[in-house]
């Protein structure tokens, strides 16, 4: 007999955790409230992003996801572009930082390169090349349009795995083998729970104890003048060197961070960085800020979105760029330095969140692992 599952949302996680079980041979049923996914999964930049995780086996983790998102998306369809990144560096510090990372990841085989800023005014034009030292550009990045990519999962994951979709559904009680939705009890011999910043309601005494909190970011989206070219890869500024796991391996970090809390003061709270990534139809989305607790402001601050376009304009020719929208995703994040949650608070009950802002990055591997763990008995978690 085929094992079920129900797993509970179809955000990047839901999803990732339904392709591994139905990869082991598990019957799943994807439960969402909603009329389709309208969380953190649809609101990032669709950063693949290797650049950003540690060497070893979160690195390794990461190379994974990407594989099975190309993979995905050729059987599927779906468009990506394996376009790598571009880290640059405007100020001497910067460029020291860049340096010692490039040589860090090439001991581990990672494939990063130098660029001078002639090399990057070649091959980038869209890229401001006054008072540019250089920068680090990696083969390993990929951009989907989570948009897309994530609506378009769940048909091409019922037709290749039979797996159903619940829409408009809401769990609101679960026990082991047995979930509430919409006011019905429904058997099944695995529960799921992948139900991202709404931690709280499903578990609210477990979630209270647990070192875990949320992060609300403001994003937009900009269409480049019709003359401008693709821009080639995701690029970024210098102040992302602050905000990624895998940079703090460089020794000159800190004196960079030292720099930035002194010069930049209205980018440290909310921790902003700027990043830029390209869709299909050429749009650019740009973000981000990052402010955490457990309830946020509904409303968007135009006074960071200005910051984040005045420090864009220092790396970026964006003159002629007309902003399409605007929004804010939230996401679920771990205050003691893990890179997620994974528990069982009942038996044949799974909880699997706070990827941080590293979900699509991370999540395919991370199902993977996790499940394989589950089915081979080899985790008793509590
Ligand atoms: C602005 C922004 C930019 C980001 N950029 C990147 C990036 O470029 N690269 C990257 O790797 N990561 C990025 N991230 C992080 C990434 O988006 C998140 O880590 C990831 O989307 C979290 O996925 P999730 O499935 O846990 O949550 P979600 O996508 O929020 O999905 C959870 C789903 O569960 C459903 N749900 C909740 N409770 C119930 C219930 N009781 N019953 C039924 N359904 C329920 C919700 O409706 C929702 O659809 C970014 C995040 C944001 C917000």
């Amino acid at each position: 007999m085929r094992k079920k599952a129900i797993v509970v949302g179809a955000g990047i996680v839901g999803l990732a955790v339904t392709r591994a079980l139905s990869e082991q041979g598990v019957d799943v049923t994807v439960i969402e409230r909603s009329e389709k996914a309208v969380g953190a999964s649809i609101r990032n930049f669709g950063m693949v992003w290797p650049i950003g995780q540690p060497s070893g086996k979160m690195y390794n983790r990461a190379v994974r996801s990407r594989d099975i998102w190309k993979e995905l998306a050729d059987q599927a369809g779906i468009w990506y572009d394996p376009c790598g990144s571009m880290h640059l560096a405007y100020h001497a510090d910067e460029w020291q930082v860049l340096q010692e990372l490039k040589f860090l990841f090439s001991q581990e085989n990672r494939p990063t390169f130098l660029w001078s800023a002639d090399m990057i005014a070649d091959r980038f034009p869209t890229i401001q090349t006054k008072g540019l030292k250089g920068g680090l550009f990696s083969k390993d990045e990929l951009i989907v349009d989570p948009r897309k990519a994530i609506h378009a999962l769940p048909d091409f994951f019922s037709e290749q795995y039979h797996i159903k979709f619940l829409w408009k559904s809401t769990v609101t009680d679960l026990k082991t083998n047995s979930v509430k939705v919409n006011g019905q009890w429904m058997d099944t011999d695995m529960v799921w729970v992948c139900s991202g910043a709404d931690f709280e309601t499903l578990f609210p005494d477990l979630f209270s104890m647990l070192a875990i909190t949320k992060c609300k970011l403001q994003m937009m989206r900009f269409m480049p003048a019709s003359a401008t070219p693709r821009i080639g890869t995701a690029v970024c500024g210098g102040l992302s060197l602050a905000h990624y796991q895998s940079f703090k391996a460089a020794s000159s970090l800190k004196e960079l961070h030292q720099r930035f809390e002194s010069e930049m003061k209205p980018y440290i709270a909310p921790a902003m960085h700027v990043m830029v990534s390209q869709n299909q139809l050429g749009e650019l989305t740009i973000g981000d800020s990052h402010e955490y607790g457990h309830s946020f402001d509904p409303f968007d601050q135009s006074s960071i979105n200005q910051l984040i376009l005045d420090y864009l304009a220092t790396f970026m020719h964006c003159e002629n760029w007309k902003l399409v929208e605007t929004w804010n995703g939230i996401y679920a994040k771990m205050t003691d330095n893990s890179t997620e949650i994974f528990l069982s608070p009942e038996k044949d009950v799974f909880i699997l969140n706070g990827l941080g802002g590293a979900g699509m990055t991370l999540s395919f591997g991370l199902a993977e692992q996790v499940v394989a763990k589950v089915l081979e008995n080899e985790i008793i978690i509590k």
